[in-house]
């Protein structure tokens, strides 16, 4: 049962007085919290299984066959059969793990194949896998920005943008979601002989809205910064080749690093970065989140590669997600949903509720009918919003996106969220 699944997985109450010198004790608020929303008889949105996973779509949580809409799954690469043979292959020829970093043992033949893969893709010159996409943006950014440097970011930045720039000791400079006047008011203030990396992304998660990069990108210039542009939610199905925000605002040229992940469209996990500097190689010897870790199975660098490969030239995919998020988008509005953007700008669709009592409620009813979405709140979402996000799949069918609509219309009335 739902109970049964969250009590198995949740802490034990907090202890009434923590002993002093106890590290853990700072975790009460945040366990008491937990504990008040679980102990209200809601299902944890934090503790959901997959215990089967059908397709890129379909899953069976708690014994319920279930369409997936809240997985980073864009293209429907993970079930994709030349996708799943390269994995097979690589983890029969070269076993299932690399046991080193890069730097010594662990590059093995599929690493460089998936480097080679993202340089076509991309049109760059140089291409390097990191292990996942959050130690790509720790890895470039604290490798690029240093003491005495300047990392100008977007408020709304992912956590590993942030991560990156306290790693690297840089100082930071942010501006307002999304405001090309902020951006080009704080670079102005700053030192005209001090390095600066500003840091932009494509498509922001939360919310599902894009980034006026081409304006961004022509006020860091002016001033004299380089950019860096976390292309994760973009991969696949943004501009003629597919390869983000960047390319479909036509600001290829200028943008100097591309970071992008594995996670998303790919449909495995890794990260990477590519970038036509021609001193892009020397990151490899400086970067720590790089050197300092194990790199990915040859298992999932080679699903990475053929994917990528795929992705590359997969128009009709990208068209279904775009006439999917359309339909979706356009018929939640209609429903009378609140939703992030006011028209259809990604693939991403977040629905905004008042609180989180009405989006645990609304993700719950949604839960029980056969769907699954994201619960986001703060501190990952703007402006202290409560949020359920729907990502969609290339291979979500029209009849999927419907069945989608009459469950939301019908759990949007039971708990009061549409009239
Ligand atoms: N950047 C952004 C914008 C992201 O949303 C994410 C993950 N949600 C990452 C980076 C990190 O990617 P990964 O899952 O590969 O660590």
């Amino acid at each position: 049962t739902e109970t049964g699944l969250q009590t198995e997985t949740l802490p034990a109450a907090p202890a009434a007085a923590p002993t002093a010198g106890d590290l853990m004790a700072k975790f009460d608020p945040l366990i008491a919290e937990r504990q008040k929303l679980i102990d209200s008889g809601v299902i944890d949105p934090f503790a959901i299984v997959m215990e089967e996973v059908r397709s890129p779509t379909e899953a069976v949580i708690d014994g319920r066959e279930t369409i997936l809409l809240g997985t980073y799954n864009y293209m429907g690469m993970t079930f994709d059969p030349d996708v799943i043979a390269a994995g097979r292959t690589a983890l029969e020829n070269f076993g299932s793990g690399t046991n080193g970093s890069r730097m010594l043992n662990g590059t093995f033949r599929d690493h460089i194949e998936a480097e080679e893969a993202l340089r076509d893709f991309y049109g760059t010159t140089g291409a390097i896998v990191f292990s996942t996409g959050y130690m790509a943006n720790l890895g470039m950014i604290s490798t690029l920005a240093g003491k005495g440097d300047y990392v100008i970011l977007d408020a709304d930045s992912h956590a590993s943008i942030y991560d990156g720039c306290k790693q690297g000791y840089a100082e930071i400079v942010r501006f307002r979601h999304n405001s090309v006047e902020d951006l080009d008011r704080r670079l102005g203030r700053l030192p005209k002989d001090a390095g600066k990396l500003v840091v932009l992304e494509g498509v922001y998660s939360m919310l599902g809205d894009v980034a006026p990069l081409k304006e961004m990108v022509a006020v860091a210039k002016k001033h004299g910064a380089m950019v860096l542009s976390d292309e994760a939610h973009s991969m696949g199905f943004y501009g003629p080749n597919g390869r983000g925000v960047y390319e479909a605002q036509g600001c290829e040229g200028e943008v100097d690093f591309i970071v992008g992940t594995f996670s998303k469209s790919v449909g495995t996990v890794g990260g990477f970065c590519v970038s036509n500097h021609p001193k892009f190689e020397a990151i490899r010897l400086a970067c720590r989140p790089y050197i300092f870790t194990a790199s990915l199975p040859p298992s999932v660098v080679a699903t990475a590669a053929a994917s990528i490969r795929k992705l590359k030239v997969a128009h009709e995919k990208r068209a279904r997600l775009w006439d999917n998020a359309r339909n979706l988008h356009g018929g939640l509005k209609a429903l009378g949903f609140n939703i992030g953007t006011e028209t259809c700008d990604s693939a991403i669709v977040a629905v905004i509720l008042e609180d989180q009592t009405q989006a645990v409620a609304m993700w719950q009813a949604l839960l029980l009918s056969g769907l699954y979405v994201n619960v986001a709140r703060p501190p990952a979402t703007p402006a202290g919003t409560f949020l359920l996000r729907c990502s969609i799949c290339a291979e979500h069918t029209p009849a999927q996106i419907a069945a989608v609509l009459e469950r939301f219309a019908a759990a949007g009335r039971a708990t009061g969220v549409i009239a």
